[in-house]
């Protein structure tokens, strides 16, 4: 088995799953990723040649999980690993479980937290995408996600456009329709 990649800083994963629709080739959340080549705009073939815009994906090795792509005004609900303790993450502060400011010296690390949720006061007019096709995961998670939305290894290069064939294409439909069995 691969070894486990080792991630610098947040552990998160940004994932774009079916409801994507490329934001009809001017991907919305391309222009909030910080991370050049990170979000990728996907071709599909055509039965009768030519291509037309059809998702987006996310270059696993790329994203930080810094999830500007998912919202512009998150809390992030944050889980100590070892002992259960929830923390309030808001602008970079931490906040405890009864949303009392933690001290500095009290703020864990970040490896030893895990996201288990957000929260905005009004999150969806502040969510990103217009279809809510992007879901943050821990990252081991959100790889395995990924899989059935897209295999940049399966992807071909045409032009400098990344392109989808009708039989990957059919291959990843299949695979998503077991997530909803
Ligand atoms: S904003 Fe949403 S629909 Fe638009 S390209 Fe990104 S994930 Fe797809
Ligand atoms: S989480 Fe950050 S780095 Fe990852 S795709 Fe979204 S904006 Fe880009």
């Amino acid at each position: 088995m691969a070894e486990a990649k080792k991630r610098k800083g947040t552990a998160l994963l940004a994932v774009m799953d079916e409801n994507c629709s490329s934001c009809a080739g001017s991907p919305i959340c391309e222009a909030h990723c910080p991370v050049d080549d990170c979000i990728n705009l996907l071709y599909e073939e055509l039965p009768g040649g030519g291509l037309k815009p059809y998702r987006v994906f996310v270059d696993n090795d790329k994203c930080i999980g810094c999830q500007m792509c998912f919202s512009d005004d998150l809390t992030k609900v944050q889980q100590h690993k070892d002992t259960g303790e929830i923390f309030y993450e808001y602008a970079n502060k931490f906040y405890d479980a009864n949303r009392k400011p933690v001290a500095a010296d009290a703020v864990p690390k970040r490896i030893s937290l895990q996201l288990i949720g957000t929260e905005s006061e009004d999150r969806l007019d502040k969510k990103i995408c217009p279809w809510d096709a992007i879901k943050m995961h821990e990252f081991e998670d959100g790889l395995a996600q990924s899989e059935y939305f897209y295999d940049q290894s399966k992807l071909k290069q045409v032009n400098g456009m990344y392109v989808i064939d009708a039989k990957e294409k059919a291959r990843l439909e299949d695979k998503q329709s077991d997530l909803y069995d």
